[in-house]
């Protein structure tokens, strides 16, 4: 086996930290001389990046063998016609590349390969014998981002593993998503990803239908709630909140003055109670233009997909709307409502029997107003964001907060797509069914960038074994004569062993070099110098501890085997 030479290596680093760059991974990956941008979400990947790029896909790749999911390659374009069949060509929007070759036929850059896998498998599965069929490919996916950010995180090309189970039965398809639940759990193991599986979706169909692999990172885009106790995880705008309310004093309706009170902040601090006591009102006109006020729990928000699930393309009223309404700001409550206004309350608050709220009137809020004696609500919705300190839907634990990289998706399709497309297959009653599918991607690039969020410390990144470009850096102090020669002899050595190696034969400075071990981030660092050699050591230094201990020479095969050849599993997964 061969080493590199850090003098051959096409690795530019950068002294200065981009002023581009506003996540550590991002930074870290130019400055690391790993990644450089082409345009906006477009990026090249340099050799050490590709390095690691090329082993999370193996990684993957291995995961997918050991449950029969078969690699293959379909075309990056893919034609108009399938995209009408699917109904996507329109419901897809600006985010879909569309172009049109010279004879004016359409055409779309793939964002995802429902449409050409369904396609391709119709005219040839026809028959309930040949299923389960899973098939996926590693593959450039393309998709037009309103905001391409955050380097590798968000791209407008980038770089994707999707996945097609197509079933007889539902059995099978809960199979086939089961299977590949567990070997997306295991990759993100393997690539040393701490990362939960988050439902994705609010389970309104009812069970579990798709699943989202969170790499737990502040950095990360997506806002999470998860239970310590029973392993339950949601992304909070999928979740439905399950939360302390608390009653107010249960007693005659009393109207109070409440003057100068603006907020649920002020409401509370004036009365001396927690914010959980108190109801807040939103005011929205929903799709059809009909004018609601919405109360929720004062300690939580209205969240924006859940809520326009329930009242469409909703808005928020404009002071104007309020006043055309009969709504006084700040005074909002279902008790006299104006003539015309209907009532929607979170579920949250179903058991609670006495609330405290606006009383529809400039200047004064309702303390225990009762549900059924006092007012009435038109409609029970599930509207708020989970949030922290919540409590567990499963287990009753209160739920802990975190932000999370979405690294990988499963879904259970069902036959969506194979309705529309007229992919079906006989069963063994004779009869003509759509095959049963589901989809499973795994965002490759957006997780080498995972990687280095949740591995990187102040001197540059700290990789996992598993996937690090080079498992291990020989620092030569010497750039000839006989120190020069040992970091060779030992660079080969480490490579006939099976290790991936690279050797700092550059003429430059030790701090130089120690500096860019660092930033690069090599988890193994073997440093060859003159005081060593006279007693034949040598001093290795592990990047993720900073521990630093010499070594024999004639020992440093075997000792540094033992690290890294059981670190290439990465993480067992639990
Ligand atoms: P997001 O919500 O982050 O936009 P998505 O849910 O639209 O992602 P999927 O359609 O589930 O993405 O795609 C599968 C995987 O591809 C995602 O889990 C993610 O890891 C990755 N991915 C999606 N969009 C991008 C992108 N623009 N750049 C890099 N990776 C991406
Ligand atoms: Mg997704």
């Amino acid at each position: 086996m061969n080493y590199m030479r850090m003098s051959r290596l096409y690795a530019p680093t950068l002294k200065e930290d981009p002023t581009e760059a506003e996540l550590a991974s991002h930074r870290l990956l130019l400055r690391a001389g790993m990644i450089r941008k082409e345009a906006a979400g477009l990026y090249a990947y340099l050799p050490l990046a590709w390095r690691s790029i090329r082993k999370i896909e193996n990684i993957c790749r291995e995961e997918q063998e050991a449950i029969n999911s078969q690699e293959m390659m379909t075309p990056i374009l893919t034609d108009a016609e399938l995209w009408h069949q699917s109904g996507r060509w329109d419901a897809y929007g600006p985010e879909l590349m569309r172009f049109s070759d010279r004879h004016d036929r359409e055409f779309a850059l793939g964002p995802t390969h429902e449409e050409t896998f369904t396609d391709l498998v119709r005219s040839e599965l026809r028959s309930y014998k040949q299923l389960p069929v899973t098939l996926y490919q590693i593959q450039d996916k393309f998709r037009d981002e309103l905001r391409p950010r955050f380097g590798l995180m968000r791209g407008r090309e980038f770089i994707m593993k999707d996945g097609y189970s197509f079933s007889a039965t539902q059995e099978s398809l809960q199979e086939c998503y089961d299977e590949q639940k567990n070997a997306y759990a295991r990759f993100c193991a393997r690539c040393g990803l701490r990362a939960l599986p988050v439902a994705a979706d609010s389970g309104q169909i009812g069970g579990d239908t798709s699943v989202e692999y969170m790499a737990l990172a502040d950095a990360g885009e997506a806002a999470l709630v998860y239970c310590d106790e029973c392993g339950f995880a949601a992304d909070t705008e999928a979740a439905t909140a399950h939360c302390e309310v608390i009653d107010d004093a249960v007693a005659e309706l009393t109207r109070i003055e409440t003057p100068d009170i603006s907020s649920i902040a002020d409401l509370a601090t004036f009365l001396g109670i927690p914010e959980a006591q108190t109801r807040k009102a939103i005011a929205l006109i929903d799709s059809d233009g009909k004018p609601w006020i919405v109360m929720v729990p004062g300690d939580h928000e209205i969240n924006d997909v859940k809520t326009s699930h329930v009242f469409g393309e909703y808005h928020l009223m404009t002071d104007e709307e309020l006043e055309l309404a009969g709504l006084q700001k700040g005074f909002m409550g279902p008790v006299n409502v104006p003539e015309g206004v209907f009532v929607a309350a979170d579920i949250a608050l179903k058991n609670s029997a006495s609330w405290l709220v606006g009383a529809n009137e400039t200047g004064y809020h309702l303390r225990s107003a009762q549900l059924g004696r006092d007012f009435e609500i038109n409609q029970w919705v599930d509207v708020i964001t989970a949030k922290a300190g919540d409590t567990c839907p499963n287990c009753g634990h209160v739920l802990s907060g975190a932000r999370g990289i979405e690294c990988g998706q499963v879904f259970q399709l069902g036959t969506k797509y194979s309705e529309a497309m007229g992919a079906t297959f006989t069963d063994a009653d004779g009869k003509e069914k759509p095959l049963i599918m589901g989809c499973y991607g795994i965002g490759i690039s957006r997780t080498l960038a995972a990687v280095v969020e949740q591995h990187h410390d102040e001197a540059g990144i700290v990789w996992p074994v598993s996937v690090a470009p080079y498992e291990v850096e020989v620092v030569s102090l010497d750039a000839k004569g006989e120190v020069f020669e040992a970091a060779e002899n030992v660079a080969t050595k480490l490579a006939d062993a099976g290790l991936d190696v690279l050797l700092d034969d550059r003429k430059e400075r030790p701090g130089v070099k120690f500096a860019e071990a660092d930033l690069m981030g090599f988890p193994w660092q073997v440093v060859i110098g003159k005081r060593g050699l006279k007693t034949g050591m040598a001093e290795v230094k592990c990047r993720a501890t900073g521990k630093r201990q010499d070594i024999a020479l004639d020992e440093l095969v075997v000792w540094l085997g033992e690290q890294i050849v059981p670190a290439r599993m990465g993480l067992l997964a639990k």
